[in-house]
């Protein structure tokens, strides 16, 4: 093989966004991959093996992801929307007294304040308190709440921050209630598409496009750099080009070797990595009507979303918690005992998932700043270095943690090595 100009390692959106820009400006790219497929944490596959294709990773869009909305019609995809909420329950006692019922509405105010400060780039409240650098768990405590309200937010912290309440941070969780005027149950509203028939089949399409070189099932191990070029190293084999897009999250680049070593700024937010540690299950039942949304007591399974029918009249039940003990996502009985508090007149048929934070080219979910951290995952610490850029969902400079972020970190890596010389 003679040298590429550019090689893009990771088959993610946001490399196959910087694979695409890059041989659309007429430079020769080999892109690298790990895994047998494209889409990185973005993969549809059959339910069960045989049963209809659903998104096991990502799946999500909102309005406001114009790019990616833009890429779904260049490259022959549709959109699907989300099926319509008809019904809301949530587990648990609701606040118990009067002065609890009161604490409750005060406590929601707050949140949304504080989310609505955030937004706007303030960091401490009119109370002077902070906003960054508190972890969830302590952000919950500061509040005071009823526990009912604190079960409330727990449950919708599985599909925001997403990881350990001692650790990640509560900024995570005031983002995303910030989609809807700072309520965390409005953040749904903005989960409007999702791609078909998946957004790895985007990623695919996109590289194919792109006409670049593919190596699949090598995992890149080392990245050396000098003035003139790069090289990189897989299991197999070392390959030399201009310059490199090492489109990986930050927990992905734990495995990697650099010479030189990178930035101080950038080495520590890798070995801190970040603390996504959600579960997503896809839960066959019978007896559940679709558009059910159900939010937990704050254990094991705590957000679940009849998302849509089976052919056979069952429903796929899509079901989020943290990876944490006593939880058991991979264990039938586990989950049959959760779906049957969530939907106590279901018959669980079975149910499928994939273990992200054990799947070692992803080694979390989506990403989670860790409270006192939240900097090192800033677009500003991940600026290319020498002849190498980054691209990530993971620290993007708009949309993190989104597909539309990959795309647009992917984009940006792109510009930064078009513009070497
Ligand atoms: C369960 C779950 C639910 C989610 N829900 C949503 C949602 O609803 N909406 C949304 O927008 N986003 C969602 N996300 C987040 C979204 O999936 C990610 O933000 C996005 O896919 C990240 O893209 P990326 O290209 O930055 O990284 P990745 O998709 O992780 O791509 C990186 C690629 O690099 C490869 N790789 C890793 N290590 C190496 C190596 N050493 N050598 C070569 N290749 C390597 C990987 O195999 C992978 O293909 C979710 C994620 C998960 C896990």
């Amino acid at each position: 093989m003679s040298n590429p100009d550019v090689i893009v390692v990771g088959a993610g959106l946001a490399g196959a966004a910087a694979t695409l820009k890059i041989a659309k400006a007429g430079r020769r790219v080999r892109l690298i991959e790990a895994r047998t497929r494209c889409g990185g944490r973005g993969y549809v596959k059959a339910y069960g093996g045989d049963g209809p294709e659903l998104e096991f990773g990502g799946a999500w869009i909102t309005p406001s992801h114009h790019r990616l909305r833009a890429l779904v019609a260049e490259h022959g995809l549709a959109l699907r929307p989300r099926h319509a909420i008809t019904n809301r329950l949530r587990l648990g006692d609701g606040p118990a007294s009067p002065s609890d019922v009161t604490a409750h509405e005060r406590t929601i105010a707050r949140v949304a304040a504080d989310s609505i400060l955030l937004k706007k780039g303030i960091t401490t409240n009119e109370r002077g308190e902070a906003l960054t650098g508190i972890s969830f768990r302590d952000y919950l405590d500061r509040l005071q709440c009823p526990a009912a309200t604190r079960a409330i937010f727990s449950a919708w912290w599985t599909v925001s921050g997403n990881g350990a309440h001692a650790h990640v941070a509560a900024s995570e969780f005031l983002a995303s209630c910030a989609y809807d005027n700072g309520l965390a149950e409005g953040m749904i509203n903005f989960w409007s598409d999702t791609v078909v028939p998946g957004m790895g089949v985007l990623a695919e399409r996109m590289i194919a496009a792109s006409g670049a070189e593919t190596v699949f099932s090598d995992a890149v191990t080392h990245v050396a750099q000098d003035t003139q070029g790069v090289m990189i190293a897989t299991g197999a084999a070392t390959h030399l080009a201009a310059a490199c897009v090492l489109a990986l999250g930050v927990n992905q680049l734990q495995t990697i070797r650099f010479a030189p070593l990178l930035s101080p700024a950038k080495s520590k937010a890798i070995t801190l990595g970040h603390g996504g540690r959600s579960f997503k299950l896809w839960i066959r039942a019978e007896g559940v009507p679709v558009g059910m949304l159900v939010t937990g007591d704050g254990s094991g399974i705590e957000f679940a979303f009849a998302e849509r029918s089976g052919e056979d009249g069952s429903t796929y039940i899509v079901a989020f918690g943290l990876m944490q003990e006593p939880n058991r996502p991979s264990d039938a009985a586990w989950v049959r005992d959760q779906a049957a508090k969530l939907f106590p007149n279901a018959r669980v048929l079975s149910h499928d998932w994939h273990d992200w934070v054990d799947d070692p080219f992803a080694r979390g979910t989506w990403v989670a700043a860790l409270a006192g951290h939240e900097a090192g995952l800033e677009a500003a610490n991940w600026q290319p270095e020498g002849r190498v850029a980054f691209a990530s969902s993971d620290y993007a400079p708009e949309q993190a943690g989104w597909f539309e972020g990959a795309v647009i970190a992917g984009e940006a890596a792109a510009d930064a090595v078009l513009g070497l010389r």
